[in-house]
């Protein structure tokens, strides 16, 4: 049995906030002038909505991990040097350079602009639980690449 934090009457309680701390008071006294009854702490309500996202992960985007391949293929066919690319996109001819060699992986906004410009796929959505064992869906303009890679 909980008592109030109140007047210490045992009984049933409900959370109430009183001059700013979260208390639980029997009913008489939440309808006390200076007491606001509510059904939960706010508080627990957050932590619990985190929970749910964390433990429910559906599908998450993702930059896909032959990016570099892509990058280069993309700019090839659009008969483009590092250099012209980077230009287009504002970046350091360094940067494509290391995109290209894998060194770098593009942020999730440099990846969304390179995949609109190149018009290639650097993005998918996969199941935040499989993110490592889903294969890469190859469609559309990056067959031809998909089919370079399928020798093993
Ligand atoms: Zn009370």
């Amino acid at each position: 049995m909980v008592s109030c934090d109140m007047c210490g009457k045992e009984g049933e309680v409900v959370d109430a906030i009183v001059e700013g701390a979260v208390v639980q008071v029997c009913l008489s006294c939440s309808k006390h002038g200076s007491v606001i009854a509510i059904n939960q702490p706010v508080v627990d309500k957050k932590i619990e909505q985190q929970r749910e996202i964390e433990e429910k992960p559906e599908y998450v985007a993702v930059v896909i991990s032959d990016f570099a391949n892509r990058i280069k293929f993309g700019r090839e066919r659009k008969g483009l040097k590092q250099e012209d690319l980077a230009q287009a996109l504002a970046e350091k001819e360094s940067v494509i350079h290391q995109l290209e060699t894998g060194k770098l992986k593009p942020s999730f906004k440099l990846a969304k602009k390179l995949s609109v410009f190149l018009n290639i796929d650097l993005i998918e959505t996969v199941e935040a639980s499989s993110k490592i064992e889903k294969k890469v869906d190859f469609k559309g303009s990056a067959v031809t690449i998909g089919d370079l890679l399928k020798k093993e």
